[in-house]
């Protein structure tokens, strides 16, 4: 089909989220590249912002969802009827998710976990306030929406938000102000459109326990961290905390669309009772979605990728470091795992480097808060050649915009 064509219609028929979008039409995409129109290779160091941990179209995954769409796809709202794929991937999750995470409830993107973990603390507990984080991005239903960690997102929409009060990440002072009024803290544990941000040592230990003093849920919305990407699991055990509550997304159906809600078995139960069906979905847990995700969590164990994020992110971050010790672009680098963001001196050389290294063909973004941040999230399949090759990219375009 004409490029050209194409694009036109794109800006003309398909409801736009920006004045911006990176306009790129895609042909194909396999492992850590993707194809434009002309045939271009582009090696993808976002991987669909943390969604292609196994990378683009893993043969298991093209296989699990070529199986399972010739079994059945959509036979009935989520919840009623018994389907394998489902299943397996919950128990699974189980498996992998921090001790008493037994259940999984399903939806299809992250907001909507988001949004089902504040209702179920609002159920359980008669609560009404919520606890954010400033830089916090948990996505963009009404509910998920009032979490929004800049007043300038809310702004628009304030009138109709819940009641959440914020604060600020990484302070401790700030986890006073989780009191008996609060229902749920919803947190990143590490913080993604904020711009990469680690808490500092003991944070995040130090918010659980007020959490529990307080009686108020620890949601964890692993959506950005999950499934591999810091090197574990989830980030949880990385910073071996045990959140009352787990939201999980994206990578999680292996590039199919695919959330959940992760906790025990008797707290999720409670939307099913007073009154049942008290918070339901068609298409959550999508049997084919389901598939592709199990198949993603056998190739994550198989290929080890765990291992290879933390040995790939260590890498990348020293090398980061040592090209950052000797260019004034770069303010700061920070990571853990392949979840690496690169701080620079300003968000137009931000900007300038994504461009000049996707005319390179290395694919880069800034995050969506922090506009000075320059994030590596490449798939977790990546090798030692791809890193290097994205590596010398970087140099170069960072001595092309040198001041
Ligand atoms: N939570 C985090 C940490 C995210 O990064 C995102 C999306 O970027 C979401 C929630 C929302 O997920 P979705 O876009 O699938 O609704």
């Amino acid at each position: 089909m004409d490029r050209l064509w194409l694009e036109k219609m794109f800006e003309t028929h398909v409801a736009q989220t920006s004045p911006f979008s990176m306009r790129f039409v895609v042909s194909r995409a396999e492992g850590c590249y993707l194809y434009d129109a002309t045939g271009r290779r582009h090696l993808d160091f976002i991987a669909g912002i943390a969604v292609a941990n196994v990378g683009h179209c893993h043969p298991r995954i093209v296989e699990a969802v070529t199986e399972q769409s010739q079994r059945y796809a959509h036979t009935m709202v989520y919840g009623e009827h018994v389907q394998e794929p489902q299943v397996l991937l919950a128990a699974e999750i189980a498996k992998k998710a921090p001790q008493g995470l037994d259940s999984v409830y399903f939806f299809s993107t992250g907001a909507e976990a988001t949004d089902a973990a504040l209702k179920l603390a609002a159920k359980l507990t008669g609560r009404r306030i919520f606890c954010a984080f400033h830089g916090a991005y948990h996505g963009d239903t009404v509910g998920a929406a009032s979490c929004f960690g800049h007043s300038a997102f809310r702004k628009p929409f304030q009138h109709v938000l819940l009641q959440v009060r914020f604060l600020r990440y990484g302070h401790f002072d700030d986890l006073e102000l989780i009191d008996d009024d609060i229902a749920a803290v919803i947190v990143e544990p590490v913080q993604g459109e904020g711009g990469i941000i680690i808490p500092p040592e003991g944070f995040l230990e130090s918010l659980q326990h007020q959490c529990r003093e307080r009686g108020a849920f620890l949601i964890f919305d692993e959506v950005q961290t999950g499934f591999g990407r810091l090197g574990e699991w989830f980030a949880a055990h990385r910073f071996k905390v045990s959140p009352d509550l787990m939201t999980v997304g994206k990578a999680m159906g292996g590039g199919y669309p695919l959330a959940g809600l992760i906790g025990p078995r008797e707290i999720l139960y409670r939307f099913a009772a007073e009154p049942p069906f008290s918070h339901i979905t068609t298409f959550g847990g999508h049997p084919v979605s389901c598939a592709a995700g199990l198949a993603a969590m056998k190739v994550i164990e198989e290929e080890e990728l765990l291992s290879r994020a933390q040995d790939l992110g260590q890498f990348l971050l020293k090398s980061f470091k040592q090209i950052a010790a000797t260019d004034t672009s770069i303010k700061e680098v920070r990571g853990i795992g392949l979840m690496i963001g690169l701080e620079m001196v300003s968000a137009e050389k931000a900007r300038k480097m994504v461009e000049q290294c996707r005319d390179r063909g290395l694919i880069l973004e800034t995050t969506l808060l922090a506009e000075n941040v320059v994030r590596i999230s490449p798939p977790l399949i990546v090798g030692k050649q791809e890193c290097e090759e994205a590596l010398e990219i970087v140099e170069a375009v960072l001595k092309s915009i040198r001041d």
